[in-house]
């Protein structure tokens, strides 16, 4: 027990499931009664509904966010001896997939909003450069128009990760859909949680669909015969009717969470020490989601230990690293000073649809009393 008495975990899984229980118990009876497991109608709903929200012409429920990368970048031809450009500030998944597929993830900074700097994409570019894959991190979309002009001068295709960034937009376009594919992630404590693991990829290329779908389904065509080399990544029918009951309150709860960051921003934008993400209303380029509300204090561990003695969770994303300080996967002697900076001064604060105004202001207060403020 800590001082106070309060506690405001990091995040409340149990919420996944207890916010929508009766409605979502209703559905998955209704799947199981009619033994619908695998590629059935509520898939296909869920698919067809997210098509609507970020107007994309083809979207593919995958088991997982990194499967989705995985068979983005095998649909687009992404293989031996290519490289791609990811920011460091990103999970591992995302130079994993590019890893898995036989292709070099060349890692590269993040800026002053912790989405990839745009000015060191170039110096990266070598003849073995075949995509960029921007990461749309913490529910904002980086600057898109210079990653397009950037890939259009050197000939090169883009593949989003935007696995926490589902109905986040920059300049009125979706996240997922700047690229030749996108990808989302649905596991519990992404932006739209699942029971368990599920992923999204997006396309609005139809050569593009076809071989995703392949991908996904041990490279079946239509009528069930094998036309290529696949694998299986295909989301439960299970998870799609708990999605389609969720995603039916997606938009409130992004307005939801557009408004702890406002209450955050009001609350901690004095306190000299602390860089704060963009508020909602900043500018009109930006409709961020706010898959987390990652800060940076120059007295980051003490203000986490603070925290946490007083009952409030938070985290360092990432476990704490950028991917060029995994050495045990190999990446050595890269040098990447402002991505190394921010990893020491970055902490999410609790940021989910289960907090309420009470809970947000606690966390405020805190932080205030940690800074004497
Ligand atoms: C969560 C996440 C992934 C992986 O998604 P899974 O569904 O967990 O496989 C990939 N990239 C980023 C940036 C993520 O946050």
């Amino acid at each position: 027990m800590n001082v106070t008495g309060r506690n405001v975990p990091f995040f409340n899984y149990p919420w996944v499931y207890k916010e929508h229980e009766e409605e979502i118990l209703t559905a998955m009876k209704d799947v199981m009664s009619r033994g619908a497991f695998i590629l059935q109608k509520d898939m296909e709903e869920f698919e067809e509904a997210v098509k609507k929200f970020i107007t994309a012409k083809h979207v593919l429920g995958v088991a997982d966010g990194t499967n989705a990368l995985i068979i983005g970048l095998k649909a687009m031809g992404i293989g031996k001896d290519d490289e791609v450009i990811i920011p460091s500030h990103t999970y591992i998944a995302s130079a994993a997939s590019i890893h898995l597929v036989g292709a070099t993830p060349v890692l590269v900074e993040c800026g002053v909003d912790h989405m990839i700097d745009v000015t060191d994409i170039e110096r990266a570019v070598t003849e073995k450069t075949k995509a960029i894959m921007p990461v749309q991190l913490n529910g904002r979309t980086a600057d898109m128009d210079s990653i397009r002009s950037i890939a259009n001068k050197h000939g090169l295709m883009i593949i989003e990760d935007s696995a926490q960034a589902l109905g986040s937009k920059y300049k009125g376009q979706n996240a997922g859909t700047f690229g030749l594919v996108g990808t989302f992630s649905l596991y519990p404590a992404k932006l739209l949680g699942c029971f368990g693991d599920g992923g999204l990829v997006v396309t609005n290329d139809d050569a593009i669909a076809e071989q995703l779908s392949l991908w996904r389904d041990h490279g079946r065509n239509d009528a069930g015969e094998v036309v290529a080399w696949g694998t299986n990544c295909r989301l439960d029918n299970l998870q799609a009717a708990v999605l389609n009951v969720k995603f039916k309150y997606y938009e409130k709860d992004l307005e939801r969470r557009r408004e702890i960051a406002q209450i955050y921003n009001d609350a901690l934008s004095p306190i000299s020490d602390l860089i704060l993400p963009a508020p909602p209303m900043e500018d009109s380029e930006h409709f961020d989601v706010y898959q987390n509300y990652e800060i940076e204090s120059g007295q980051r561990n003490e203000l986490k230990q603070f925290l946490s003695d007083n009952g409030v969770g938070t985290l360092i994303q990432f476990g704490a690293k950028a991917v060029h300080q995994h050495k045990e996967l190999g990446f050595k002697n890269i040098s990447l000073p402002f991505t190394e900076k921010v990893y020491e001064r970055a902490l999410m604060l609790p940021m989910n649809t289960s907090l309420s105004n009470d809970d947000v202001e606690y966390v405020c207060d805190q932080i205030k009393q940690f800074y004497g403020a």
